[in-house]
């Protein structure tokens, strides 16, 4: 058990050392001086970076062209290649100096490891891309990558944007159905694919899913290419199915890059779905690789010896912008790591750190919350050392996971960067700056330079009243916005923009702010929970259940009540056993009061259920949908077959 004091309310702000900011590459007066300069004139300000940031092949002369807004478009006469921001560009070749520096460190499950250094994954990238080319892909062609977290993923995403041609990385966890589904929503050539990876110990079949999705579908697949990783038996279907190694072999190592439009969609990246049928987010080249090296560079405080380890898959779009493209466009070394964070145990996290010299480490609060409720001996067992700054994304993180983090892992020595983002903002958004910023517990603090964010209410007029919650949104176009919704323009329209009559895009999540100006994201606006007249977001009843000491997980819904409109069903994961019968019975009326003494009567949930674990996405959300469906009795419409615990079902709708 952690011996963390249980906390709620983490009134604390903690700001940076002055040791830290001393040594930040942004310090308090550069944070002054960009905000002051991206308030005067915001489109400028990112003129100004676009042109000192990334390298033309042909310059823009046109910053923002939002004659076409809300489908707005920047840089739009520039031309250039992400690959070649991403890789030449340090070579000496180029000017640079990062030829035998490390770019990726990369440990498989089973402990096997690699490095490959910028000279060598520039030469691999040029490679594939000719086989690529080879294979017949031209510019503008869709590719699916569904890959395990190797090295080869990157690799394959590099030599797509090398080409011209616009990758859709599918999750490996993914089943066929959900595979088949994206490669036909995207029109998609050619999968790129493994015979399987490694994920506890299992080996996980993904060529056997794509044969079954292109069984049932995906007319369009011309030719699959397979990384051999496992060694597991897979078919090979001739005309169509070629290895990896064939693919290369023979091909030149350097790749002249084809120079594409600044618009030009770099990638597809379909959103996880926890809200519905998933939509083809669309991103471009230059405004999308702009953010994502700014925002590496400006929250992550690369120095050239740092060791950057984000441990999102590349099925996300965190694995997108914070392993393939910022740190690499920024040169910095990043590790990656194939399998699960708890093979052979739950030190395995702390275990990569301590001997690849992590310094810079960035995960999600679902992994903290579970790897702390395996108590502080297996961190403790590590030297952590190294490590000088931590980062979180995904969910709002309650304040217990937070102390946590920051005392059993960062020693209280490290800042931590809650970023918060979305598939479609391309790069973070709120997040601290580590040597400028005092940070609190729960909250992703305030904006990053040149983002205009704010909270409005029902009718899009600023909330001005501190700790008043209402929609979050984004009042100005930034570069790394989605420029649409694959094959559907008016889904993008009426999804983001349309609420307030395209004035703002409209992030879908509610938040407030405090009197300091912070932002709190309290959850998505579809999970508010309405009771009594009173909305609470879901992410502060949580927090409160998981302030109880025996409490590791929680999850809110609502459900229709006869006098308060909706009550609060709640599913809660304790650190222990899972109580069953009386036992149940008394600690769910000792949680009721709990609850209600953190945050009032009318918190008080209305129902209790104990689980093992809770239903999730892939990426490790909570499918709040499927609680709600199963609170309120509803058929469940969701597709579990992704579920790691498909059982969990029966266990949640209390016959378990
Ligand atoms: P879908 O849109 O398909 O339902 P998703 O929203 O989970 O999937 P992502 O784009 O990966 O897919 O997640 C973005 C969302 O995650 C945000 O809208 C927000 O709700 C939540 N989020 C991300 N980072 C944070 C954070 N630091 N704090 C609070 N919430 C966060
Ligand atoms: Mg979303």
């Amino acid at each position: 058990m952690s011996n963390i004091e249980s906390v709620l309310h983490e009134n604390r702000k903690f700001p940076p050392s002055t040791a830290f900011t001393a040594a930040a590459r942004i310090k308090p007066a550069d944070f002054v001086a960009l905000n002051a300069e991206a308030t005067r004139d915001s489109v400028a300000f990112w003129g100004r970076l676009a042109r000192e940031e990334l390298r033309w092949h042909r310059p823009f002369s046109q910053i923002l062209d939002d004659s076409r807004a809300p489908n707005y478009r920047w840089f739009t006469d520039g031309v250039l290649n992400a690959s070649f921001n991403c890789l030449d560009v340090h070579l000496a070749a180029h000017g640079g100096a990062r030829d035998g520096k490390p770019a990726i460190i990369f440990e498989g499950e089973a402990g096997d490891s690699r490095t490959l250094t910028y000279g060598q994954l520039t030469a691999e990238v040029c490679q594939f891309a000719n086989a690529l080319r080879a294979q017949g892909i031209q510019p503008g062609d869709r590719v699916v990558i569904y890959l395990p977290m190797v090295p080869e993923a990157v690799i394959a995403m590099q030599a797509c944007a090398r080409i011209g041609a616009t990758h859709s990385v599918v999750f490996g966890g993914f089943s066929a159905n959900s595979l088949r589904d994206r490669i036909e929503d995207a029109g998609t050539r050619m999968v790129i694919t493994a015979d399987g990876g490694w994920r506890a110990g299992k080996a996980l079949e993904l060529k056997q899913a794509v044969d079954e999705a292109l069984a049932t579908g995906c007319k369009t697949v011309e030719k699959v290419i397979v990384l051999k990783r496992t060694g597991g038996a897979v078919l090979m279907q001739a005309g169509r199915d070629v290895w990896w190694s064939d693919a290369v072999r023979g091909q030149a190592t350097g790749c002249e890059p084809t120079w594409v439009n600044a618009e030009h969609p770099l990638y597809l990246l379909y959103t996880s779905g926890s809200t519905g049928k998933p939509k083809g987010v669309q991103h471009s080249t230059a405004g999308y690789l702009l953010n994502a090296k700014l925002t590496s560079q400006w929250i992550f405080d690369f120095r050239e010896d740092d060791v950057f380890w984000c441990t999102a898959d590349v099925g996300w779009v965190t694995g997108h912008t914070y392993v393939c493209y910022g740190p690499l466009a920024a040169g910095a070394t990043i590790v990656m790591y194939e399998g699960a964070p708890v093979y052979p145990d739950g030190g395995r996290f702390w275990s990569i750190c301590e001997r690849l010299g992590v310094t810079i480490f960035y995960t999600a609060p679902t992994a903290i919350r579970a790897l702390m409720r395996l108590g502080d001996e297996l961190p403790n067992k590590y030297d952590l050392s190294k490590l000088r700054l931590l980062g979180t994304v995904g969910e709002p993180i309650n304040p217990e996971a937070w102390i946590w983090y920051h005392t059993v892992i960062g020693k209280s020595r490290c800042p931590i960067v809650d970023t918060w983002w979305q598939t479609e903002t391309g790069a973070a958004m709120l997040s601290p700056l580590p040597g400028v910023t005092a940070t609190k517990p729960g909250s992703c603090t305030t904006a990053i330079p040149g983002i205009d964010m704010a909270i409005v209410d029902e009718d899009g007029d600023p909330v001005t009243d501190p700790d008043q919650g209402g929609w979050l949104v984004v009042r100005k176009p930034w570069p790394s916005m989605l420029r649409t919704i694959w094959g559907d323009n008016d889904r993008y329209v009426s999804t983001y923009w349309a609420k307030f009559n395209n004035r703002y895009y409209v992030a879908g999540d509610t938040a407030y702010r405090d009197a300091d100006g912070y932002f709190w994201v309290m959850g998505r606006a579809d999970d508010v929970l309405k009771v009594s007249g009173h909305r609470l977001g879901t992410a502060e009843v949580e927090s409160a259940f998981v302030a109880h000491p025996r409490v590791a997980e929680a999850a809110v819904v609502s459900r229709h009540h006869e006098i308060k409109g909706e009550s609060i069903f709640a599913y809660v994961v304790l650190k222990g056993q899972r109580p069953t019968g009386k036992d149940a019975e008394k600690f769910a009326a000792e949680l009721r009061e709990f609850v209600g003494k953190e945050l009032g009567a009318i918190a008080k949930p209305d129902d209790i259920r104990f689980a093992d674990n809770l239903p999730k996405t892939r990426s490790g959300k909570i499918m709040r949908r499927l609680l709600r469906a199963i609170a309120r009795g509803e058929p469940i419409t969701q597709d579990i077959s992704t579920l790691e615990n498909p059982a969990i079902v029966e266990q949640l709708r209390g016959a378990g």
